[in-house]
């Protein structure tokens, strides 16, 4: 049977729960244990995928096709396993199937409450990731301890405890510990009111993991350790890291997180081995090369929209042992005379996937800037779609060539909808979703970079390339280096004649890891290096 571990928060959000979660899954996979990773969120929203990039940051794309939250991609890039739709469900889901299972006539005519129906299904999707051979699942609450809309979910996980017994199943709290600089001291008030919080609804929290800008001094772990009535080895400190977010395994492994969970679980394993992820902080920490890549997207002022893309050139970065800087530019500010100055002295240019058409005509103006000045460029989804409207326009003569997402009426519709998404009305895991196939063209950058004849990509889109125009952008130079293995949907597109200027329709961020960076993110960035020092 598997054993399992929540997670909680207090305090406040954004305490880095998600990140924290997957570094413990990456430990417990590194003392060989086989782990799976979930989310349960109380939102009211079935899934993230219909939330606007400035409520809810990115939406991050499972192999299966769901739509999730972000924090799904910390558990993939720390453990390196895939997670699933069953990784993710909101308090939404959950309703709507104890809703769906009452307009069945599943309950017999019973009044269906909160509890026990709506926590039965939250346990009952707990049980569900514990498949056989699963060691250790670790769940994830969403929210903060004293949340109205969280409440059933810490009632859920209580009784959940209490089936499976308190020897299969610990709890982990995360709160904050402020500095308050008029004072010049540390509080603990807050993480006590949360602990006794937790503690009112019958939650006895096992290690207590105290996020602090500061150090903290032991009489200050211990006062913790008394009035959150936890022992004071149990109490962890994780202090801001100063490099990366990939040291936080390390600093939990240095306070002996590993072996907490060990014996309080009984697993009986060894201490995780390290090895490469400590490669991985040394050449962050060491960079030897610098290298400045400029995002043009439409939500760059929201930290977490572009989430997997700033992570996943970290990890490139890590692999070339170089510092990425990323300049964020807003896509309409490009639209402005004079406004590609601000593209002069980057090294490569990355347009990242969006919806609709505000920042679009910046993005081309970025786009055409890349292909003439021979600057790397890389388009991810609609970053691929907006090089396609640039190479018609610019270079095949289609002066109005454009995607029907922004004009159903236009001339030259060289980016159309897909037809099997023509009727959908639907919002809401509705798009082309989830892992396909792609043939890779032999001789062309990205099969080089892959050194595979075929891979498996994530997608999440509606529109396409039009294949009405293939033969007219080919003999114009564009190579169509990836299709669907029936040939017929252009997933990659290349300029030849470019030192590196490749597209892809779908979204190679959401398969990088620190130990294993995405191939055509590593090769963008060496091309961007190479172009750092040459200037080609
Ligand atoms: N809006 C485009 C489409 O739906 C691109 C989507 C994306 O970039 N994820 O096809």
């Amino acid at each position: 049977m598997a054993k399992h571990i929540f997670v909680t928060g207090g305090v406040v959000s954004s305490l880095g729960k998600g990140i924290t979660t997957g570094a413990v899954g990456l430990l417990l996979k590194r003392m060989g244990l086989t782990v799976r990773l979930q989310k349960l969120d109380p939102y009211l929203n079935v899934d993230p995928g219909t939330m606007n990039p400035y409520e809810h940051g990115e939406v991050y794309v499972t192999e299966d096709g769901a739509e999730t939250d972000l924090d799904l991609g910390h558990y993939e890039r720390f453990t390196g396993d895939y997670v699933s739709r069953d990784s993710n469900y909101t308090m939404g889901q959950i309703y709507s199937s104890v809703i769906g299972k009452e307009r069945r006539g599943d309950y017999l005519g019973k009044t269906v409450q909160v509890v026990p129906h709506t926590t039965d299904e939250i346990k009952s999707c707990i049980h569900k990731i514990a498949q056989p051979g699963v060691d250790v699942v670790i769940t994830e609450i969403g929210g903060t301890v004293g949340d109205i809309e969280g409440a059933p979910m810490l009632e859920a996980v209580r009784q959940f405890r209490h089936e499976v017994g308190s020897r299969n199943c610990m709890f982990i709290h995360l709160t904050l510990v402020p500095y308050i600089k008029a004072a010049g001291e540390v509080k603990t008030k807050p993480t006590q009111q949360s602990v006794g919080e937790l503690r009112r609804i019958g939650i006895q929290p096992d290690i207590l993991v105290v996020r602090t800008e500061v150090h903290l001094n032991d009489d200050t772990k211990k006062k913790m350790a008394l009035y959150c009535n936890v022992d004071y080895e149990n109490v962890i400190v994780e202090k801001d890291v100063d490099h990366s977010i990939y040291e936080v395994p390390l600093a939990l492994v240095e306070q002996g997180m590993d072996q907490l969970i060990n014996d309080r679980l009984s697993l009986a394993r060894g201490k995780p081995k390290m090895t490469d992820w400590i490669d991985v902080i040394e050449s962050i920490k060491n960079p030897e090369h610098h290298v400045k890549i400029a995002v043009v997207g439409k939500y760059i002022k929201i930290q977490d929209a572009y989430k997997s893309i700033y992570e996943s050139l970290i990890h490139a970065g890590i692999h070339h042992k170089a510092k990425i800087e990323i300049i964020r530019i807003e896509a309409e500010s490009l639209e402005k005379r004079g406004a590609l100055s601000q593209l002069e002295d980057v090294h490569g240019i990355l347009v990242p996937g969006g919806f609709g058409t505000r920042g679009t005509e910046g993005k081309i103006a970025a786009i055409q800037n890349a292909r003439e000045k021979k600057i790397p460029y890389y388009g991810l989804c609609l970053g691929m779609q907006l090089a396609v409207i640039e190479f018609g326009r610019n270079v095949c003569g289609l002066n109005d060539a454009t995607s029907t997402e922004f004009n159903t009426g236009c001339i030259n519709p060289v980016i159309h909808i897909m037809p099997d998404q023509a009727n959908v009305a639907a919002k809401g895991g509705t798009m082309r979703l989830g892992a396909y196939p792609c043939a890779l063209k032999e001789g062309t950058k990205a099969q080089a970079a892959y050194g595979q004849k075929q891979v498996n990509e994530r997608h999440r889109h509606r529109y396409e390339f039009n294949n009405q125009y293939r033969e007219q952008f080919e003999q114009n130079g564009m190579t169509f280096s990836g299709l669907s293995p029936d040939g017929r949907l252009v997933e990659i597109v290349e300029l030849a004649s470019h030192p590196w200027f490749v597209a892809v329709q779908f979204h190679p961020e959401f398969k990088s890891t620190p130990t294993n960076p995405h191939p055509l993110f590593r090769e963008f960035i060496g091309a961007a290096l190479a172009y750092a020092k040459t200037g080609k």
